[in-house]
């Protein structure tokens, strides 16, 4: 029996300050730039956790530890 892993993504929005880096950085194109303001006004990005590989670059390089990132397995 093969265990099959994806990956989960965790965005605090209350910490996020939008600025975005997460997104460039992603090469998966799993985060982009949101649309819903925080209650700061700022814009947290969306996750498109299928497209996930759980690297966790967005979680090491966020500046206000907003992501976290881990991998289930099924
Ligand atoms: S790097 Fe962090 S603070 Fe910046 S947009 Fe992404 S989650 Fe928000
Ligand atoms: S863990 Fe890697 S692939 Fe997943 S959203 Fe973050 S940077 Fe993108």
């Amino acid at each position: 029996m093969n265990a099959r892993t994806r990956s989960e993504i965790e965005i605090d929005e209350g910490l996020c300050k939008g600025c975005d880096i997460c997104v460039k950085l992603c090469r998966r194109g799993a985060l982009q730039p949101g649309n819903e303001p925080n209650e700061m006004g700022h814009f947290p990005p969306i996750a498109k956790k299928e497209l996930c590989n759980g690297c966790g670059v967005c979680e090491l390089y966020c500046p206000d530890l907003a992501i976290t990132v881990w991998k289930v397995e099924e």
